[in-house]
């Protein structure tokens, strides 16, 4: 090879892929649903972000809705929860629930806290909910605010599960913060086994909200708070995903350990349920996560 050529071969770019972890987008016939890629690669549960596809509710509702209790056929809803579990391996009867309620309630659940009826209404209310017992599936629902899912495990390798709701009230009391510690203090997680996703909810572009939700996000236990808060025609606009992400680093996540899904689901009303988007006229997505059996 001449010189020059060499040379040229040394200077052309390297063609590296590297992946980058994220949240990625799996479809199963017409059932989309969203993975962490940290989780995937974890291999320690079963986890996903449903969308509004793949399942058989109508009109205002089609199709993959999984709100309990906004108006949908029941039987529809049962259906879609099927199509779901049989998707993930899960039993529906397995799947734990919560009352959530905008607060910063976190409960650890058991067995016990299973429903004998899928449209029963849980005997509690919390915004997040902990397990360290396998095939137990912990769901919360979203359509605008923030679904974040969890792992971690003990020094003897034993896991434990997280699902959070963070609407901006739960992200302006710390719920994520509050998991991470309610992990590390009942379940003795440790820092460097950790990973939470981040999972699609509405994005600085469209949660314009007042002044006064700014001030209570400003007092956050975080840096440089005022970098998630800016303004728009005059309107205030706050990065609910990117304080919550900044609550989970300051809490002792490691920041490569998080994944954020970019999607804002006012934007992408199309794919997801936006409470904003349809005026409250909707169903609900799920964030599911349950440690697996046998690994
Ligand atoms: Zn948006």
């Amino acid at each position: 090879m001449r010189e020059r050529e060499k040379v040229q071969k040394l200077l052309r770019p390297k063609r590296l892929i590297v992946k980058q972890m994220s949240i990625t987008e799996y479809r199963y016939g017409s059932l989309v649903l969203l993975k962490s890629d940290l989780l995937q690669k974890a291999g320690k549960t079963t986890h996903a972000f449903t969308t509004r596809y793949g399942g058989v509710s109508k009109g205002i509702f089609k199709s993959m809705n999984l709100a309990l209790n906004r108006g949908d056929s029941s039987l529809n809803v049962e259906e879609n929860y099927q199509i779901l579990c049989e998707n993930l391996g899960f039993k529906l009867s397995d799947l734990v629930f919560s009352s959530q309620v905008h607060e910063d309630g976190v409960r650890s659940v058991t067995g016990g806290d299973r429903k004998e009826n899928l449209f029963d209404s849980p005997p509690y209310s919390a915004d997040a909910l902990i397990t360290s017992e396998k095939e137990l599936p912990l769901v919360v629902f979203t359509a605008d605010c923030i679904p974040i899912l969890l792992y971690g495990e003990d020094g003897d390798g034993n896991g434990t599960v997280g699902a959070v709701h963070a609407g901006w009230r739960g992200t302006a009391l710390n719920i994520a913060g509050k998991v991470v510690r309610k992990m590390r203090e009942e379940f003795h997680c440790l820092f460097e086994s950790m990973i939470a996703a981040i999972g699609p909810g509405i994005g600085s572009c469209c949660f314009e909200t007042g002044s006064e939700v700014a001030e209570k996000i400003l007092k956050l236990p975080i840096q440089s708070a005022s970098d998630y808060i800016g303004e728009k025609n005059g309107k205030t606009h706050i990065d609910l995903k990117g304080i919550n992400r900044a609550l989970l680093i300051a809490s002792g996540l490691k920041r490569e350990c998080i994944e954020v899904s970019e999607e804002c689901t006012k934007c992408y009303g199309h794919k997801y349920w936006s409470h904003r988007g349809t005026k409250g006229n909707r169903g609900a997505q799920i964030a599911v996560i349950s440690l697996t059996a046998g690994v």
